[in-house]
């Protein structure tokens, strides 16, 4: 996907008007021409067009709610921040693996939420019961917020916002490339921008409706010159045919297009590939041709929250894919950080 994301059809809840990014957010789409439509609750979209599920699953994911955020208490986000904070749900991006799959159910339209300020008053409290401890917001949990961004600014604010804050960092991490808005944003060091990378067999296998790794690369180098932290999660790491030159060259690219400054504060989030029962059955209906390994039988069990266990790689498997990805990291990147490996 090299255009930034215009939605098909827009729903507004109509007390999102009462905010001022309501009304600007109506303005513009008044302006596109594009099907504008009303609904009490962000919760309750019905009658999406289409025919069956698979024509509803699409466009919805090209569906846009304007809404107001009611929940104010954050889940937790670990391991990478302490808490999630909530400007979105949902993505306009079709990955195979997407975890929203599940946590989404049958809502996957994209909702943004309006009472920015509210979420951010939310992030300050949560900020002084922790002070001076520095806590982490961690901002794509339900949504890759980079992606609708260009019509919204929400994340451009946040960013400003916790620029000012003495103990609050912000993270998010992308698949899409549209930064340039967020170049100048006075973000003080304070948010870490990372971007989702893969192997080029996953991304053109499993990643449609997402932006191709070299623009994500670009991007990656723009926000580093703009000063921001930057960081890459490798996710799902997977195993495919030629999975270890997959994962060597996406390595060696990176060094060879990343700007020099991009390497000086480098993280990396390693993520093997999983899946749950739940969500191997939401894939197979959403994504019926796809050549996605999800065969329980070739996988380790993990016991996981509610009862609802993952399936990871073998733990040989396992080991094979850490040798491969902590040597690249070291012979590529020596000076980078790697917070993580699950
Ligand atoms: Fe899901 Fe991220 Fe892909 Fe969007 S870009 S569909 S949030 S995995």
């Amino acid at each position: 996907m090299n255009k930034p994301f215009s939605p098909r059809l827009v729903y507004f809840e109509p007390k999102a008007l009462d905010y001022p990014l309501g009304q600007q957010l109506l303005k513009k789409f008044e302006n596109s021409g594009v099907e504008i439509r009303y609904t009490t609750s962000h919760n309750q979209i019905r009658n999406l067009p289409g025919e069956n599920d698979f024509q509803k699953y699409r466009v919805a994911k090209s569906t846009l709610v304007v809404g107001i955020r009611k929940t104010l208490k954050f889940d937790t986000s670990k391991p990478s921040a302490e808490y999630a904070i909530p400007f979105a749900t949902g993505c306009m991006g079709h990955c195979h693996y997407c975890y929203l799959q599940t946590t989404m159910g049958s809502k996957p339209y994209i909702r943004t939420y309006v009472n920015v300020e509210e979420i951010l008053e939310a992030a300050d409290q949560y900020m002084a019961e922790r002070a001076p401890e520095i806590t982490r917001f961690e901002a794509s949990c339900t949504s890759d917020i980079v992606g609708i961004d260009h019509l919204t600014h929400t994340l451009k604010h946040a960013i400003e916002h916790f620029g000012e804050s003495e103990y609050g960092k912000l993270r998010f991490v992308t698949k899409f490339h549209h930064v340039d808005h967020l170049l100048d944003a006075k973000h003080n060091g304070k948010t870490r921008f990372r971007f989702s990378i893969n192997a080029d067999y996953v991304i053109k296998n499993f990643e449609p409706g997402t932006s191709p790794l070299a623009k994500r690369i670009e991007a990656a180098g723009k926000v580093a010159r703009a000063g921001y932290p930057l960081g890459f999660i490798v996710a799902p790491i997977y195993l495919h045919e030629g999975w270890e030159e997959g994962y060597y060259h996406m390595f060696e690219r990176l060094d060879a297009e990343l700007p020099d400054e991009a390497k000086k504060d480098l993280t990396f989030e390693f993520i093997q590939h999983r899946f749950t029962k739940p969500a191997k059955r939401v894939i197979e209906k959403n994504y019926p041709m796809t050549k996605l390994e999800l065969d329980e039988e070739r996988r380790r069990y993990k016991w996981g929250k509610y009862g609802i266990g993952k399936y990871i790689y073998q733990k040989d498997e396992e080991e094979d894919i850490k040798n491969h990805l902590y040597s690249y990291m070291e012979k590529f990147f020596p000076h980078a950080k790697l917070e993580y490996f699950t």
